[in-house]
């Protein structure tokens, strides 16, 4: 693939946008439309699609278009962005028709918090009673 910057280098708001992200990066592949995904909401900072292994009836994922590896990483260096996440979460859930019976926003942070996906991105999840706490 042409353009390829080096890993991470992520910039939501260049033009050749695609010419930015990391090959290394699954979400980074997703933002590019590299590799498809069920996109449900889009700002020009921030993508939502359907979680692959859904373990709700909803299950979105929202991430940053710009490559940050975890939550805190992306709140640290960008805190607006941070901000933009959790309300395109909160408009997921809306859209999903759950914001009345509840959701829950999950960052899985690390190993140990279950990350897999080293892209930061928030869990909505909702549309059934999730139980507390978690495994
Ligand atoms: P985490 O374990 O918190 O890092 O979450 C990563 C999530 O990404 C998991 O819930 C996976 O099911 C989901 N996932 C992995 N690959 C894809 C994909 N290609 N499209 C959508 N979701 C994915």
């Amino acid at each position: 693939m042409a353009g390829i910057r080096g890993p991470f280098l992520a910039h939501a708001h260049s033009a050749a946008y695609s010419e930015f992200v990391s090959t290394d990066c699954l979400f980074c592949r997703i933002v590019a439309r590299s590799v498809p995904a069920t996109v449900v909401h889009e700002t020009d900072t921030v993508l939502a699609f359907r979680d692959i292994a859904p373990q709700a009836d909803t299950h979105v994922l929202v991430i940053p278009k710009e490559h940050y590896a975890d939550a805190a990483a992306m709140a640290t260096a960008d805190p607006q962005l941070a901000g933009e996440v959790l309300a395109v979460a909160g408009e997921v859930a809306k859209m999903d028709g759950v914001d009345a019976t509840g959701y829950r926003l999950v960052f899985n942070t690390g190993e140990d918090g279950g990350q897999t996906v080293f892209h930061a991105h928030c869990h909505v999840l909702g549309g059934r009673n999730l139980t507390w706490p978690p495994g």
